[in-house]
């Protein structure tokens, strides 16, 4: 098991799955070919090309690391998912592109809320990719997709011969004594530290700051003014402008988290808090998730001061702020984006 899924890695083949869809390694042209593509299209019968004719009329073909999803034809499995490997050229970018072809199978069959699937070794015939290599990238993606909640509830490997299969079993068994442990844990953030294995079978540790998440919001108020506030911030040695924001407690909603925070940090209750974007705010190194409002209809609010030193607020035009952002003088990104944000979305004026 891994997380909810189950995941097996058989010697077979894969036109006799009875899994709910199978993946075809198919080519760019999407009009059949040899290997599994072959054996795909003659156990699965003419319906599959006929599909495959369509939608190479509507998009013209398949691009590398894309896929596409047709019937089954006469097979056990109800859906053929056709993706395309890359052609092993020794080249950084076959990686990645391997990846895809794996990643958007995967994508495209919860999408369609399938609850089983069966991959071949894709690009390992007559696309020549290093099969210990195929195995590391095709099976870490599949760990790494299945670590957020998925509907798939089996996912099985079948490969052609005892030699890949104990390729497959022996990478499986190296990803799962990969480690993941906390090397610091702080009141905002914990750096977790994730073993991950590379392609080319070398280790490598990612640190990860795990943060719960922030929401902010630009305060609009009905002269078409935004308040910021102005705080100088450790991280950075400045004094810099920025939307009201905090980081979410324990279990708390990004739109409960908002509110609390315009009152504590500017003094305003809103009418109305609207979501305008969720964005990753550095996925390089962290899972924070920010979520952007527009706060409208503001009325002051008494503050407790005892319990929440106000921040310094400064009230702006837009054409003020944006000619800031222009000169630099607003540098922080949620602000930025949730001031573009209200530019691009004019409020409807609460
Ligand atoms: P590619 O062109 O992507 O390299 P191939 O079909 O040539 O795809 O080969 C991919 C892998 O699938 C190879 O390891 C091959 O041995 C294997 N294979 C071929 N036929 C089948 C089949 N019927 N079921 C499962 N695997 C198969």
């Amino acid at each position: 098991m891994t997380g909810k899924t189950k995941l097996s890695l058989i010697r077979g083949d894969i036109t006799q799955q009875d899994t709910e869809a199978i993946v075809n390694a198919a080519n760019t042209s999407l009009l059949g070919g040899g290997g599994v593509d072959g054996a795909i299209h003659r156990a699965g019968g003419p319906e599959i090309l006929k599909e495959c004719k369509e939608i190479r009329a509507r998009q013209g073909g398949c691009p590398t690391g894309e896929a596409m999803i047709t019937g089954g034809g006469k097979l056990k499995a109800r859906w053929v998912i056709h993706t395309v490997g890359p052609i092993w050229s020794g080249k950084n970018r076959d990686d990645n592109l391997l990846r895809n072809a794996y990643y958007n199978s995967l994508a495209l069959a919860e999408e369609k809320g399938i609850q089983s699937i069966a991959f071949p070794s894709i690009s390992t015939g007559a696309y020549r990719f290093p099969a210990d290599r195929a195995a590391r990238i095709a099976l870490t993606t599949l760990n790494d997709f299945l670590k957020k909640p998925r509907c798939l509830k089996e996912v099985r490997f079948v490969l052609f011969s005892d030699e890949i299969l104990k390729i497959y079993q022996n990478c499986w068994k190296e990803i799962s004594e990969l480690e993941s442990k906390i090397g610091y844990k702080g009141k905002i953030v914990k750096l977790r530290l994730d073993e991950i294995l590379l392609p080319d079978g070398q280790k490598s540790i990612h640190e990860i700051a795990e943060h719960s998440g922030a929401a902010c919001a630009v305060p609009f108020l009905s002269d078409g003014k935004v308040v910021l506030v102005k705080q100088f911030r450790q991280a950075i040695k400045e004094v810099i402008y920025e939307i009201p924001a905090g980081r979410l407690e324990d279990g708390e909603e990004p739109q409960e988290c908002i509110e609390r925070e315009l009152v504590e940090e500017i003094g305003y209750r809103a009418e109305k808090v609207e979501l305008l974007m969720s964005y990753c705010a550095s996925p390089g190194y962290s899972n924070e998730i920010i979520h952007i409002f527009r706060a409208t209809g503001l009325k002051e609010e008494e503050q407790d001061v005892k319990e929440h030193e106000p921040l310094e607020t400064v009230i702006l035009s837009l054409p003020e702020v944006f000619k800031m952002i222009k000169e630099g003088k607003i540098r922080d990104g949620k602000t930025i984006l949730g001031l573009l944000l209200i530019k691009q979305l004019p409020a409807t004026n609460s």
